[in-house]
């Protein structure tokens, strides 16, 4: 049997896509043959140039990921305008920085609800066409702090541990139906999200050294990993967390 990564006839759906990660899964799933649509706040003109570059259809959906009010609409328009879904990538995250013994009630719930709650309940409405059509992949983007603590990121670390607490739970009870539910942990990608540690000289010699690849990741790195997991490659892999660090983690 060959080994098969092609994702031509399917339909993703991919949060927060209009920069860093997100952009470079939507595009690498697209050049593998999917129609993608994008999720977000913000305009995603580049990585709907990049999907339609790859000759397949993009779409645009606007959506406040804060708060779960938007998931089933999201769903819904996805199949309403390009016919089905098959992949749902949950990539859409937010960091908030504060020292513990002032860290605020505001600062939990936005990571949390935005990183977390909004990833379930997004996977769930995704999960109910698939399992009817027998098929999905959800890949969830967790992190490193899925097993670490980080400093002054309580929210964050609570978040994405969750992230890879829920990413078994819903393998676990969605196998029998067919859908493989995956997460991926980046380590240090260089992104917005990141721009603040790579302008920093010290912290980001002291970064590229303490990764034994010895560069920080991009996000075609992740987007590599997306595609497998999202593919009919990974049909025997579900409940995974695949890290994807340069080696941060194996040091
Ligand atoms: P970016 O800041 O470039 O991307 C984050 C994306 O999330 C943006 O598209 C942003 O959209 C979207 N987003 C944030 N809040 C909301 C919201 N309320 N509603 C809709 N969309 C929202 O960062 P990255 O590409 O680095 O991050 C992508 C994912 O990877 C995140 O989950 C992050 O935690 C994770 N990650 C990143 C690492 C890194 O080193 N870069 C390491 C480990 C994990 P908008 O611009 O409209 O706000």
């Amino acid at each position: 049997m060959a080994i098969n990564f092609d994702l031509s006839g399917k339909v993703a759906l991919v949060t927060g896509a209009n920069t860093g990660i997100g952009q470079a899964i939507a595009v690498a799933l697209a050049q593998a043959g999917a129609d993608v649509a994008l999720a977000g706040r913000s305009e995603p003109a580049d990585t709907l140039a990049g999907i339609a570059a790859a000759g397949r259809r993009g779409l645009d959906i606007r959506a406040d990921l804060s708060t779960i009010a938007p998931v089933a609409g999201i769903v819904d328009d996805t199949v309403a305008a390009l016919g089905r879904i098959d992949i749902l990538v949950n990539n859409a995250g937010i960091i908030r920085r504060a020292d513990l013994p002032v860290f605020s009630e505001e600062d939990w719930d936005a990571v949390v609800d935005t990183n977390l709650k909004t990833l379930f309940f997004l996977s769930q409405a995704a999960a109910r066409p698939m399992a009817a059509q027998g098929a999905g992949k959800i890949v969830n983007i967790a992190s490193l702090l899925s097993f670490q603590g980080g400093i002054r990121v309580p929210s964050y670390a609570a978040a994405k541990s969750g992230v890879a607490g829920v990413t078994k739970a819903m393998a676990n009870e969605l196998a029998p139906q067919g859908v493989q539910v995956n997460a991926i942990a980046p380590g240090y990608i260089a992104t917005n999200n990141t721009a603040a540690l790579q302008a920093d000289e010290t912290r980001d010699r002291q970064i590229r050294e303490r990764i034994p690849t010895g560069r920080w990741g991009r996000p075609e790195d992740i987007a590599g990993a997306a595609v497998f997991l999202a593919s009919p490659a990974s049909d025997y892999v579900t409940g995974q967390i695949l890290v994807v660090d340069g080696g941060w983690l194996a040091r």
